[in-house]
């Protein structure tokens, strides 16, 4: 689908987002809470869509995957285990003036940026957040909220091998939500506090890790292209030596071209033995894996695709994002701009909306039976206010795929017209036939 826009303005992005329910800032009747945003009705389709793509791709269509959904809170030597406790901070300096705070690496001189006042020396800033476990707060026990759902998977690591009796490679996968006290978030839903990830830990046999590396970094890059990110706006980056997380032996990030620049979309680590040493040594449990083909006991090296689940939802929403001006078709005398979503079908929030061309008392019992058998098999949405190129337009910008309309011709031959909102062709279907043919093209595409 050739474009009008390279990628969309923010405030436009912004104002659209709030005004049609993707996104609302969190608390905003407060005044908001930093960095921290609700999704709307649409927004929560769009989110939801997201995951359920990635988990049947990743978990539900592959012999090597299974599923697991661990608690956000974990037993506090989890983190020590993981190096969470000792090397999860960010240098922070503070303004001797006005106090406000700074990751120093991110600063080019040593005085505020705010008011030029001295600051202070760099402390390490533990990114996790804390809270307690029990009623009195002096007494508890002290416990984090989860800086990433990875460690879930590694301490369930013997039980999923012993549930399942899976074999040697095979893969974990989870979505979940993560937590962690960024000193700088910022950028709409990009870097927040709290965020979801879908995560993998994907086992496999020392040796054969790079191997592993380079197939998922593959297969990940082209999951984000098959459901509608165009090439150009990503990227694959290579970690520098001095880069690599503290666990990490190679790390790719497939990174997205977002209007303030490159961000990462999901970095996929070669995480080596790593974290189950770690546990194996701080739990005195055994986390190694008896291989029956080699007769060997050893520690699985683990391969780690780590995506965001909001990051890549904005993604997909601001690429999606276009507006056409000379499309030559009847409708351009609707208005000389059309906004339109090109979110992919399966993504988009709404994937049918039913129209019937008017209000008109004799449409309406046919027009809410057409809507009844569409809702059973499809997220939909009925719409029968202002005129029908309005409505066309309010399905465009929020990116539904199919609309249907209900006129007086319906009513002699039990036919529809079913519009399509790329290319905004519209064919006549019985609806007898209408799920059907729905269902394949949601399938397959026109
Ligand atoms: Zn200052």
């Amino acid at each position: 689908m050739p474009r009008s826009l390279d990628y969309p303005d923010m405030d436009k992005i912004l104002s659209l987002s709030k005004r049609r329910g993707f996104i609302f800032q969190s608390s905003e009747i407060y005044g908001g809470l930093g960095s921290t945003w609700d999704y709307g009705p649409l927004g929560v389709e769009l989110k939801r869509h997201v995951k359920e793509a990635w988990w049947k791709s990743v978990v539900v269509d592959r012999d090597d995957m299974v599923g697991l959904d661990s608690a956000i809170l974990m037993h506090p030597r989890v983190w020590e285990a993981s190096g969470h406790v000792e090397n999860f901070s960010d240098p922070l300096v503070e303004c001797r003036s006005c106090h406000r705070r700074f990751r120093s690496d991110q600063l080019s001189e040593d005085k505020c940026p705010e008011c030029e006042g001295t600051l202070t020396e760099a402390r390490n800033f533990n990114l996790m957040f804390r809270t307690y476990m029990g009623p009195v707060e002096e007494t508890g026990q002290e416990v984090f909220l989860r800086p990433e759902t990875a460690q879930g998977i590694f301490v369930n690591f013997p039980n999923v091998v012993n549930a399942t009796r899976k074999k040697l490679p095979f893969g974990i996968g989870q979505i979940g939500k993560a937590f962690r006290n960024e000193i700088t978030p910022g950028n709409f839903t990009f870097r927040t506090r709290e965020f979801e990830q879908m995560e993998v830990e994907f086992f496999v046999k020392p040796g054969t890790d790079e191997e592993w590396l380079h197939s998922w970094v593959q297969s990940r890059f082209e999951w984000y292209v098959s459901f509608g990110i165009r090439r150009q706006n990503l990227r694959l980056r290579r970690h520098d030596p001095d880069e690599l997380a503290h666990y990490a032996k190679d790390t790719y990030d497939i990174e997205y071209r977002f209007p303030w620049g490159w961000g990462e979309l999901e970095g996929i680590a070669d995480r080596t033995d790593f974290d189950l040493q770690r546990h194996d040594q701080f739990s005195g449990e055994s986390l190694s894996y008896f291989d029956d083909e080699s007769k060997e006991r050893y520690f699985p090296y683990v391969i780690e695709p780590s995506g965001g689940v909001d990051r890549a939802t904005l993604a997909f929403w601001l690429d999606s994002y276009d507006e056409e001006s000379e499309q030559s078709t009847e409708e351009k005398q609707q208005g000389n701009i059309r906004v339109v979503s090109h979110l992919h079908r399966k993504l988009a929030p709404i994937t049918v909306a039913v129209l019937p061309l008017s209000r008109n008392e004799r449409l309406n019992p046919t027009s809410r039976s057409v809507y009844d058998l569409i809702r059973r098999n499809f997220n939909a949405q009925f719409d029968d206010a202002q005129s029908i190129g309005r409505r066309y337009r309010r399905q465009d910008e929020i990116g539904t795929p199919y609309c249907v309309t209900v006129d007086f011709d319906t009513l002699e031959d039990n036919q529809v017209t079913v519009r399509d909102r790329d290319t905004m062709n519209q064919v006549r279907l019985p609806i007898s036939k209408l799920t059907e043919v729905l269902h394949d093209k949601l399938e397959h595409g026109w």
